[in-house]
């Protein structure tokens, strides 16, 4: 159930909570309600009234399986990554490469990404790859790359952790973990990240339900961690002409079922640079409120035009432009 005092209650309104849910053998804790109003969540089937006192405005029964997540009773959150809000109302950009390469190209894709108007960078030191043949990533060092990139522009850094073993290493230099399709169900990581406060992305695995991907956000925010924003990438489907069909639909609908910010990836959601700019729109469109995409700054593959002198001015065209949508 959720407790909501009144503004005017008295802090030990809430302590005499708290021993009551804990002499009765029940987990409670005090939540941020949004809006800096004191919430309690108690988890419960104690009758309702045996929580009803002077100082509470009203105990609701949460009819979700996410009831943390869950927009009833609460205000929209708002996830915060150093000075960057996510959910606030302003689109946030995260743009970097997939995968960290060299130092240089890294702070080179850095500066690219924070002159077209993103807010952070991603870029993965330890890569979840389908093939154990593929490169999974420079490790430590390419963590040692992310810090010195945000050193060299500022832009806090996103970047995964795959196991419960890595966290401490990570949050060494991450400001911000996805988490990652392939490793959304990994509860034992969802339970280890949740003891952090490290701010989250829990993306959504290929062939995850609306519903499931909010139980993994639950699994953090039940360990303590309220700092979780969803990420809608793309799910299997029957046609492979793109990676992945990107359900935009789940953008507006997690807003609307949950309280967390909600931001798109349309990278692995189409595969395809051509089609990452509208789909990038389209998402804002839907309500999103931010955008996680892939750049490199050395175009390959068939729309590339030749890398030299103009580089740069090459790789925005092919990421910023092509659209109305100037990231800010
Ligand atoms: C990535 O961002 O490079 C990545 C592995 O994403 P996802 O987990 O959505 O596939
Ligand atoms: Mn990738």
């Amino acid at each position: 159930v959720i407790v909501s005092l009144s503004p005017d209650a008295r802090p030990s309104t809430c302590v005499a909570l708290l021993a009551a849910a804990a002499a009765a053998g029940l987990e409670s804790r005090p939540l941020p309600d949004g809006r800096g109003g004191d919430v309690l969540g108690v988890n419960s089937a104690l009758p309702t009234n045996a929580l009803q006192r002077p100082g509470v405005a009203a105990v609701q029964t949460t009819h979700k399986p996410y009831r943390l997540a869950s927009r009833e009773h609460r205000a929209p959150s708002v996830v915060r990554v150093g000075e960057v809000r996510i959910g606030a109302g302003r689109p946030v950009l995260m743009a970097g490469p997939c995968v960290v390469e060299e130092r240089e190209s890294l702070i080179e894709a850095a500066r690219a990404v924070k002159s077209a108007g993103a807010n952070m960078l991603r870029g993965g030191a330890y890569k979840p790859r389908t093939s154990p043949y593929a490169f999974r990533g420079l490790g430590e060092v390419g963590l040692g790359h992310l810090a010195a990139a945000r050193e060299a522009t500022g832009l806090p850094v996103v970047t995964e952790v795959l196991g419960p073993e890595q966290v401490d290493l990570v949050a060494a230099y991450a400001d911000m973990f996805p988490i990652g399709a392939r490793n959304m169900a990994n509860f034992p990581l969802l339970r280890r990240v949740g003891k952090t406060d490290r701010p989250l992305l829990v993306k959504r695995g290929f062939s995850v339900t609306v519903d499931e991907r909010l139980m993994s956000a639950e699994y953090v925010l039940a360990s303590g961690n309220p700092n979780v924003v969803l990420c809608e990438r793309g799910i299997r489907s029957f046609d492979a002409t793109t990676r992945f069909t990107l359900d935009l639909s789940a953008v507006p609908l997690a807003k609307e079922l949950t309280r967390l910010p909600v931001i798109e990836d349309p990278s692995p959601g189409t595969g395809k640079r051509s089609l990452v700019t509208r789909m990038a729109l389209a998402g804002l469109g839907a309500g999103a409120d931010g955008l996680i995409v892939e750049v490199h700054p050395t175009l390959t593959g068939p729309s590339a035009t030749p890398a030299r002198p103009s580089r740069r001015r090459n790789w925005r065209r092919s990421t910023a432009a092509g659209g109305p949508f100037t990231p800010r």
